[in-house]
């Protein structure tokens, strides 16, 4: 008798709670639908004419960063820039 109502209960509460997980879910997803990411068109990059906005990098073989070579010396000695 008490294993009935023991499995009526614990029935009930496995029913309870996968349908609070349902509805908590259903409510997520009608978030996301409601507000999309920021609308408008997407930033474009768009390099200068010049060509000064884009530059190749080259890899100094004394200090081993990328670099613009117009930068100049990187400030060790062995720098061939
Ligand atoms: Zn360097």
């Amino acid at each position: 008798m008490f294993g009935k109502i023991l499995l009526t209960v614990a029935v009930v509460a496995i029913i309870w709670f996968g349908f609070k997980f349902a509805q908590r879910r259903l409510e997520q997803k009608a978030r996301r639908d409601q507000d999309p990411p920021a609308a408008g068109p997407r930033p474009v990059f768009r390099p200068d004419p010049d060509g000064e906005s884009v530059q190749d990098l080259v890899k100094c073989p004394a200090c081993s960063t990328w670099r613009s070579a117009k930068q100049g010396h990187c400030g060790l000695e062995k720098c061939p820039y």
